[in-house]
């Protein structure tokens, strides 16, 4: 949008109509803008010419007017008052822009010619710095993706400006950016020149993305300062993509604010593998973060299993649930933690009650960082970090030492004294808004504020007390001191009075008004130059002294971060520890093995919008080493998927440290959850339902390991009856002969069932229905075996199908049935005799397509016949007659 800008208006091409020192000025700045909508600083206004006051206006609903009214080559402009630019910007970014903000650097009162003005921040959805715009419970990341030029391998690099959380990796193969990209769930994405396309398929719905100049992926040496270490020492030694990745987050971040360096700050280098690969689908069908529809945090596990106090503990769940841990170690020492506070009802309620009153120490430190923090801010940090002795002092109390706290109870280690008393010591309580807006500083900090203070604020008392000496000494009760903008302060007498008593000689006139003469003495006037401006001075130095203070807490960004953390990790396993104890939760045994065992598992979501204690549980049994695959067959509505996303969510909870909705589980590592759940057209990306399926199949056969769990619902079902089958059956063969993962296979297709006599490590569940008077009624309990029938249209009827429909329906089903059914009509087909290998083998052969309307529609050949009459015909007619009637016959396949 803008690149027109500056070509037709930077005085390469057309001379704007209002060439003024003003306009020049303007011009030169949008030049270095050029690809931003530039808001410019004019008075108590933020102004946009040209172009971006079109594009504004129109995003914005705003007037669209020019500065030269009445001439055809007006400049357009609009603009946003001040005090409201905040609400302005964010509605721009959410139209996708970027948005420069140009500021006036000096004082216009002070300015000799044009106000000196530049850009001091560019905002885009991924560089936001205003609290207010973001959610606090998720992180806001800018993600900067490098990949290869002549392979699948690219590395990316995401930073959130709102806590300096910094990571990079690498990935390998087709999709697994777009994997990681799902996860990280970029607000903004940059990437090379004229690699946007490539990526293209990997973004997130949504998600902005951008080429960034190649310079930027290059700026080896931008990242070593930023870190202040080298990229090798970061990591980054093998990982070159990951380090041109995060070259670029960081120089992008950068150039947001121009003129302020970015405070340093620490990488985390990770592989893939370190944590439970989830895909994109993956995380999107088990609904982690937000439900499929509707993408709402309530009805799904996070919205289960947030009850963080905290904005950062809420933020730690999510990465914790998103980024689920491979190594058992590390997960028995989170269960460790969750346990401890499971057990201790009393001493987790009074964490919860202290860190409720702690403020978002993580991006308050990030903003003291950034030299951002209004003094009300510096005001939270010091109140939190008041509360860690108290929280230590409650973990200490607690029995036993504190030498054997788990990690994630490890909070206060650092209480950070120094700096919470430095800010008690200079900060007042509650302070002002801003020095401008009043008191910030503590009387007694500083002896020449204290001194600026009594000036202004005492000023007026000294006044008094010179009118009221000057009164008694000249005995004139009228006289009044006064002060005007023109003569500063003066000693009124009125003219009455004036002749009472002789004037001391240091009084010399100065004005003349009706009634009264007005004076001024050498003692009004010393007054006057030490208290006029007293109150400029003191906003001045108030100022100086909040902006070092910030700078004293600012070096101390790092440890303020690593308390953040620990009060983040905190909440986490304490809201993790409340849901375990309120729901029932039970600690898992996570081992190396290979096996899942769930003893009555509970689905965290379904059961919760269940009455209470109406959720079915289930137990659950796979092993790549013997019960590999599960088929399970029911009923529709029966409860298939639920019992198949609880196996995912339970192992996916396990490994995120969390106890789990069962009474007892033993869950061997896995290393990725497949799934391939339902299915929904993606418009978006121009694939239909079938394609999307097969594609993200393709994907599970190709990446899935031995210590893979797979959840496939109804595979197949999105094509033809005979290929879905085909393609299920077939599969579920390469899963067994090939990958060994544990496996759950959801499928009204029965056929598949004869797959449990034609492999050893496949078996038949079902889940259980009961006929009640013509009424299905779910049990929704999982047994062995293969279910035997679907009620497809008992469960069609109780979703308000028409009778008419459901009863044809039920006459189809009848005549399908007796013609070469494709549903067994009764028994259960495991162990059914002809299941030796695929249905084209054993199982019911393909049976020719029935004609559903034949029972009343008589074919051609039939209403040829029954129209002829043998009696009166001769013979040469009836030879005639099959003649026509051969020819009235479909032709042979
Ligand atoms: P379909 O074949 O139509 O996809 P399904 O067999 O996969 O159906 P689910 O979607 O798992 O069925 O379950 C349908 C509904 O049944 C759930 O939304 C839930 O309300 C209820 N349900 C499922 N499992 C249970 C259970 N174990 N206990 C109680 N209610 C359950």
């Amino acid at each position: 949008m803008s690149k027109g800008v500056s070509a037709r208006f930077t005085g390469r091409g057309k001379v704007p109509p209002a060439e003024t020192p003003l306009m020049r000025q303007y011009l030169e700045v949008k030049e270095r803008y050029a690809d931003a909508i530039l808001m410019f600083r004019l008075g108590d206004f933020y102004e946009m010419f040209f172009e971006d006051a079109v594009v504004a206006a129109r995003a914005l609903d705003l007037t669209l007017t020019t500065r030269d009214k009445g001439r055809d080559d007006a400049v357009p402009m609009c603009g946003v008052p001040h005090h409201a630019v905040k609400g302005y910007v964010q509605k721009l970014l959410e139209a996708g822009h970027k948005v420069a903000l140009c500021e006036q650097l000096e004082d216009p009162r002070q300015a000799k010619g044009i106000v000196r003005r530049d850009v001091t921040q560019v905002v885009t959805p991924g560089v936001v710095l205003d609290l207010d715009a973001l959610d606090a419970k998720a992180p806001n990341f800018l993600c900067a993706v490098s990949p290869a030029g002549d392979g699948p391998r690219a590395g990316l690099a995401y930073v959130d400006l709102s806590t300096f959380e910094f990571r990079a990796t690498e990935v390998e193969g087709h999709g697994a950016l777009g994997d990681e990209l799902a996860r990280v769930a970029p607000r903004e994405v940059i990437c090379p020149e004229g690699t946007r396309g490539q990526i293209a398929p990997a973004l997130p719905l949504g998600c902005v993305a951008r080429e960034a100049p190649d310079a930027l992926f290059a700026d080896a040496g931008g990242l070593c300062r930023a870190l202040g270490e080298s990229a090798e020492n970061a990591g980054l030694a093998t990982l070159p993509l990951a380090a041109r990745a995060a070259a670029a987050a960081l120089g992008y971040a950068q150039a947001a604010r121009p003129g302020a360096e970015l405070p340093s700050c620490r990488l985390v280098v990770y592989r893939p593998a370190d944590h439970l690969i989830l895909d994109e689908s993956t995380v999107r069908n088990l609904e982690i973060c937000e439900t499929l529809i509707g993408r709402r945090r309530q009805g799904s596990l996070l919205g289960v299993l947030d009850r963080t106090v905290t904005s950062m503990g809420g933020r730690c769940l999510r990465r914790w649930l998103l980024y689920p841990l491979t190594d058992v170690a590390k997960i028995r020492r989170r269960q460790d933690a969750v346990e401890r506070l499971v057990e201790a009802a009393s001493l987790r309620a009074s964490l919860r009650e202290e860190l409720d009153g702690i403020c978002d120490l993580e991006r308050l430190a990030a903003r003291a960082a950034l030299a951002l923090s209004a003094p009300r801010e510096l005001d939270q940090i010091r109140r939190s970090l008041e509360r860690l002795p108290r929280l230590r002092a409650l973990l200490a109390a607690d029995g036993r030492g504190l030498d054997e706290l788990p990690d994630a109870l490890r909070v206060g280690e650092d209480s950070l004294a120094d700096v919470a008393a430095d800010v008690a010591t200079a900060l007042r309580e509650d302070p002002a808004l801003s020095p401008k807006d009043g008191a910030v500083i503590r009387d007694g900090y500083d002896a020449r504020l204290d001194e600026l203070r009594s000036l202004s604020e005492g000023g007026r008392g000294e006044i008094l007390s010179i009118e009221r000496r000057e009164r008694e000494r000249l005995g004139i009760a009228s006289l009044r001191v006064g002060y005007n903008r023109v003569f500063g302060y003066y000693l009124e007498v009125s003219r009455a009075k004036l002749g009472s008593a002789p004037l001391p000689p240091e009084y010399a006139r100065k004005q003349t008004i009706a009634g009264a003469e007005r004076f001024v003495t050498p003692e009004l006037a010393e007054h006057e130059a030490r208290v006029l401006g007293a109150e400029e001075r003191r906003v001045a130095l108030e100022q100086e002294l909040f902006v070092a203070l910030r700078a004293r807490v600012a070096a101390h960004a790092l440890r303020l971060r690593a308390a953040a953390a620990a009060l983040a990790s905190l909440d986490a396993v304490a809201s993790l520890a409340q849901v375990a104890h309120g729901e029932g939760y039970a600690r898992p045994i996570v081992d190396d093995g290979e096996a899942t065992e769930i003893v009555d598992g509970r689905h965290p979501v379904v059961e919760q919008l269940a009455a209470r204690g109406a959720f079915v549980p289930n137990d659950l049994r796979l092993d790549p080493a013997g019960e590999q695959i599960l088929v399970i067959t029911g009923p529709n509505m029966a409860g298939k998927s639920t019992v198949m996303r609880q196996a995912a969510l339970i192992t996916l909870m396990a490994q995120a440290g969390s106890f789990v909705p069962a009474r007892a589980a033993r869950l061997g590592l896995c290393d990725r959850i497949f799934t391939r759940v339902g299915a929904s057209d993606d418009l978006a990306r121009g694939e239909s339902t079938f394609m999307l399926e097969m594609r993200e199949t393709a994907h599970i056969l190709r990446c899935a390991t031995r210590k893979s769990l797979v959840v496939l619902d109804e595979i197949g079902r999105g094509t033809a009856t005979y290929d879905g089958i085909s393609i299920a059956w077939a599969v579920a063969e390469y899963l067994h002969d090939r990958v060994g993962a544990r496996t759950l296979f959801a499928t009204h297709y029965h056929e598949l069932c004869a797959l449990a006599d034609a492999k050893p490590r496949v078996r038949n569940a079902h889940v259980t229905v009961r006929e009640h008077k013509g009424e299905v009624v779910f049990l929704h309990r999982l047994a062995p075996g293969g279910a035997s029938r679907s009620y497809g249209i008992q469960v069609a009827r109780l979703a308000g199908l028409p009778p008419t429909v459901v009863a044809r329906a039920m006459e189809i089903l009848v005549a399908m049935d007796a013609g070469g059914c494709l549903t067994p009509s009764d028994g259960t087909c495991a162990g059914a005799p002809a299941a030796a290998g695929p249905p084209t083998h054993g199982a019911p052969a393909r049976a020719p397509q029935l004609d559903l309307f034949g029972a009343q529609r008589p074919s051609p050949v039939e209403e040829a016949l029954r129209a002829a009459d043998p009696d009166r015909m001769t013979p040469f007619e009836a030879l005639a007659l099959v003649a026509e009637l051969r020819g009235k016959l479909a032709p042979e396949a």
